[in-house]
């Protein structure tokens, strides 16, 4: 095969494998460098390409859930990593779960015998500015490159967090329960901007006794050796560990509230938070913990209100290498200041094995489109994959934080339809028709012609 040029891919994680993939199948030579096992992250254990650090789930394949709808994106455009992961799947319900070691062996076996795929196992410690580059390192990033990418992005730091506090969808918050108001009255909105769960002392004592009980997640050693790990942030079990009524007097404290329906102040609160500009998600404020995924659902669906919660992120805690990319990604993936460069990948500020799959694979596209001289492709917003970049290149950059595919991210649809189940039917339905139509539009080689069965 006649070879158009070459890239560089940082990362042979899930995005830089896709991403190296897409490139490779379009013809151009690609050089993938990954530093494993020379030097490792901390959190991978083994030198395959695509390793799953954690959970072996890719998330619900149900049609009408996010994931399925991403994973059902992802197949339409031809992605390898969902094709391994289908022939890797094991019995697991409705999600989507593979045998992480025949994945990852797959991935690495794929990538290492394609024609067009140079691997070098070396650590790049600096963004080359002179050559087509997509950048997928991950959140585990090395050091060096961490330091190269804050002088190549002209920000004072990347942006790393430590803690992060659960996220629930507004309609599955009880507002016969829960009430609007915020602290003394105070701000511009008469309505109030924060949700508050109002607890009695005894739903208070039974919540903190639940969360001291609650298994936590183990950190590995390179999160316990960060100096900087509790800074201004700490989760929930150890203020609940240091005292019965800590919480009351911190995250929870209900002064300057009053509960409409008993014109009392509740002994505890709990606020949530707007999380999005069109008010569909909202994080549970000053609640980031560390605690099992499984029991901090049932825990916090011990909260007054949040009994059928939906939760699009858990509260959860890890290092984790993200640039501001509202201020520094086009929504193509592309780098603001130098249109070699792209990103890909959690470092973007997506979150979830699939988003990351999916943003490795949009920006393997575009950086062929571009080799190609032809305009850069931005997926539909109303697709699964098009709202998370769009989410992330458009979010509010103060704040800035990762997100994952969820029905929240998307536009509403033109018709309001009551039933949860017919709305996230008819969210999935539009997604893929948009999809299926601008993969049409695009006239990308690669990409066959879209049948009724790739549905
Ligand atoms: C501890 C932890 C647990 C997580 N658990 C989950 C989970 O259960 N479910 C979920 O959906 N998401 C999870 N995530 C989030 C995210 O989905 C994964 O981290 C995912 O693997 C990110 O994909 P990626 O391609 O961006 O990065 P990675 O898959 O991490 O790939 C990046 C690669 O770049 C390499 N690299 C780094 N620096 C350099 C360098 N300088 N030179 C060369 N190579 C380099 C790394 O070795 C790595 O192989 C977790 C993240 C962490 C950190």
């Amino acid at each position: 095969m006649a070879l158009n040029g070459e890239v560089i891919v940082i990362g042979g994680g899930l995005a830089g494998s896709e991403a190296a993939w897409q490139l490779a199948e379009r013809g151009f030579s690609v050089k993938l460098y990954e530093m494993r096992p020379e030097k490792q992250t901390g959190a991978h254990v083994s030198d395959r390409l695509g390793e799953l650090v954690c959970s072996n789930s890719l998330g619900s394949k149900l049609a009408d859930r996010a994931s399925g709808v991403l994973q059902r994106e992802l197949k339409l455009l031809r992605s390898l990593l969902m094709d391994i992961a289908e022939k890797t799947a094991l019995p697991a319900g409705g999600a989507l779960a593979v045998d992480r070691e025949a994945f990852a062996s797959k991935v690495t076996e794929v990538i290492e015998t394609h024609p067009n795929i140079m691997l070098i196992r070396e650590e790049v410690l600096a963004v080359p500015r002179d050559r087509p580059v997509i950048v997928a390192s991950g959140p585990l990033t090395s050091d060096a490159l961490t330091q190269d990418i804050i002088s190549l992005t002209g920000q004072d730091r990347l942006y790393f967090y430590d803690a992060i506090s659960p996220i629930v969808t507004a309609e599955s918050i009880d507002m016969d329960i829960a009430f609007r108001a915020n602290r003394y009255g105070r701000g511009d909105n008469e309505e109030g901007d924060y949700i508050n769960c109002p607890m009695t002392r005894e739903e208070y004592e039974r919540f903190v006794e639940a969360v001291r009980e609650a298994e936590t997640i183990e950190l590995r050693d390179f999160e316990r050796d960060d100096p900087n790990f509790f800074e201004g942030c700490v989760p929930i079990e150890q203020l609940a560990a240091r005292g019965d009524n800590t919480l009351a007097f911190g995250p929870m404290r209900p002064i300057g509230i009053t509960d409409p329906r008993t014109g009392k102040r509740p002994y505890a609160v709990v606020q949530l938070r707007r999380d999005n500009l069109i008010g569909s998600l909202y994080n549970i404020v000053g609640f980031q913990t560390n605690i099992r995924w499984g029991q901090q659902r049932e825990i916090l669906r011990m909260i007054p209100g949040l009994e059928n919660a939906e939760f699009v992120r858990m509260g959860m805690m890890h290092r984790n290498t993200f640039i501001n990319a509202p201020t520094l990604l086009w929504s193509t993936m592309q780098f603001r200041q130098m249109s070699n460069v792209f990103f890909a990948g959690q470092i973007t500020g997506v979150e979830g094995y699939m988003g990351n799959v999916a943003t490795g694979l949009l920006a393997g596209l575009n950086m062929a489109r571009q080799l190609r001289g032809e305009a850069l492709w931005t997926p539909p917003q109303t697709t699964m994959l098009g709202a998370l970049c769009h989410y992330v290149t458009h979010a509010e950059p103060k704040d800035f934080q990762p997100m994952k595919a969820n029905f929240g991210i998307l536009p509403p649809l033109a018709t309001r339809i009551k039933s949860k189940r017919e709305r996230y039917a008819a969210y999935s339905e539009r997604a893929l028709n948009d999809m299926k139509q601008a993969i049409e539009k695009l006239g990308d080689g690669y990409l066959q012609h879209i049948t009724q069965a790739d549905m």
